[in-house]
């Protein structure tokens, strides 16, 4: 079937619980970001506002407030000079006021944009609101359970211009939307804690139709893949139907994870009137250009940034850096790193690093080697003891002489691992370790001479047959001076070595 017939129209609404102390409108703990660190007490925090007890005032979080003023700032929105809460009415077990503290037609952020794969994405809105309780429905019960330690956390809604043209595009914006969060600290953006949910809406007409197909909404994505998995569903379930000249429904569908299909939750007549006011308890918000301004002037380096600036400074490729300031402690870890090698060539003599193109030619070897060890090895190392690089004792000092150990060929790649290894679990000096342990490569000429003599004695035979010309027997005799050393032969000098007996 070709699927390239039509093109899918895709935008996104996105909540994510802010990483606030408290809730958005009482003093409750915000424990949404302790999940899985410890057994949090289903009910323990709450309060008569958070239940929606009547005489009950809500008071606006102004963390919060500075929060989506901070993410709008970090996604090139106008932040509003001035905004207000809304009540937004409807009824569900989980609402326990009757009505969600919302931001109607005064959102606090507008009009941004986010580059995603060389397109720009447009950002309509970034509002705030308060999350819902917590049900559960415990199988085989007639009853359900409800949790309000939820209700009232603050939870930032943002939602896409239909902008998106590729299930990987809107995979990507949702990571990059997270890589953000985290790097500003708004939120740990954990989609399988709930701390960041994706929901997508979807069409798909028929190419250069100036007009858009009808709209059907995915909800309970809790991963990028399934972001981009139920996506791809959706096209190819929505091409086919088109293709045989049947209507799309609007409907909301949900994405069953075990079957990797889209299914119906509910068909939508018409769009749901909550009967939207201003909320009566709430003062209006009002912005002014120096908050806007300081604010702004506190952002840290943005992920994209730091891409940028990491293949530009250290000469790393841009899949490298993708992977590398994924994680901030690891990026800075990695840039630590760098910069110890800089001060170690630096050092070196007749390498004038304040050239530029000096620089950039034992830059360009460094950085690979330095990105190919932290990315191949380093994080698998580090994810086998379940451990990030903070909580072990690598310092970027002796990664950095590690890196040089390597660069100038003393260790074989197969003993650096066991090198690397320990000194995560010592925190010791690579050059210590690689003495101690016998890692390091022979570099003495009078230490691998007896080995290339013996070999030479004990394969005449091939000796000779290199001697009437058969020279790509030297690759044997490489090949046996290694293993005779258990690989600690520095090729180079084994080679020069066996060239020079043997002529
Ligand atoms: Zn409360
Ligand atoms: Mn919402």
């Amino acid at each position: 079937m070709k699927t390239d017939k039509y093109l899918p129209t895709i935008g996104l609404e996105i909540h994510t619980q802010l990483k606030t102390k408290s809730k958005m409108f009482c003093g409750c703990e915000n424990n949404s970001w302790k999940i899985g660190q410890e057994e949090l007490k289903p009910n323990s925090a709450i309060c008569p506002v958070c239940t929606g007890q009547p005489g009950s005032l809500p008071v606006a979080n102004e963390t919060a407030i500075k929060m989506v003023v901070k993410t709008g700032l970090a996604l090139n929105c106008n932040i509003a000079v001035e905004s207000k809460f809304d009540r937004k009415n409807y009824f569900y077990p989980d609402l326990p006021k009757g009505y969600q503290i919302s931001q109607y037609d005064q959102p606090i952020c507008q009009y941004g944009f986010l580059e995603i794969n060389q397109h720009k994405i447009g950002i309509t809105r970034i509002h705030l609101e308060e999350d819902t309780a917590k049900s559960t429905h415990p199988a085989g019960t007639d009853y359900s359970l409800i949790d309000f330690n939820r209700a009232g956390i603050p939870l930032m809604e943002l939602v896409t211009e239909p902008d998106i043209h590729s299930a990987k595009d809107a995979a990507d914006f949702c990571r990059q939307l997270q890589a953000i969060m985290r790097a500003i600290e708004v939120s740990d953006a954990d989609m399988e804690k709930s701390q960041m949910r994706c929901e997508v809406n979807i069409s798909l007409a028929l190419k250069n139709s100036n007009q858009l197909g009808t709209k059907v909404e995915i909800k309970n994505l809790n991963s990028f893949k399934s972001v981009e998995r139920s996506i791809q569903y959706e096209i190819i379930r929505q091409s086919k139907l088109l293709d045989q000249a049947e209507k799309i429904k609007h409907q909301t569908r949900g994405w069953n994870e075990l079957e990797q299909k889209t299914f119906v939750q509910r068909n939508k007549e018409q769009a749901g009137d909550y009967r939207y006011f201003p909320e009566p308890d709430l003062p209006i918000l009002k912005f002014n250009q120096e908050y806007i301004k300081k604010i702004k002037s506190q952002l840290p380096e943005l992920p994209q940034e730091k891409i940028k600036r990491f293949q530009e400074q250290y000469n790393f490729s841009s899949t490298d850096c993708k992977l590398l300031v994924q994680n901030k402690a690891l990026a800075d870890f990695t840039e630590n790193t760098m910069s110890e090698l800089r001060a170690w060539l630096a050092d070196m003599d007749q390498v004038d690093i304040e050239d530029e193109q000096t620089w950039q030619k034992y830059s360009q070897k460094l950085s690979r080697l330095t990105a190919n060890w932290i990315i191949n090895k380093l994080s698998g190392i580090l994810s086998s003891h379940k451990k990030t690089i903070e909580q072990v004792n690598l310092t970027p000092e002796n990664f950095a002489e590690f890196i040089t150990l390597i660069y100038a060929s003393k260790v074989n790649s197969t003993n650096a691992v066991k090198l690397l290894e320990q000194m995560i679990k010592t925190g010791g000096d690579p050059s210590d370790i690689l003495e101690d342990q016998g890692l390091h490569l022979i570099e003495n000429l009078s230490d691998l001479e007896p080995v290339v003599d013996k070999i030479i004695a004990d394969f005449p035979d091939q000796v000779s047959a290199y001697k009437s010309g058969k020279q790509t027997l030297l690759k044997f005799f490489i090949g046996q001076t290694m293993k005779a050393t258990s690989g600690k032969a520095n090729p180079k000098m084994a080679e020069e070595l066996i060239i020079q007996k043997l002529s």
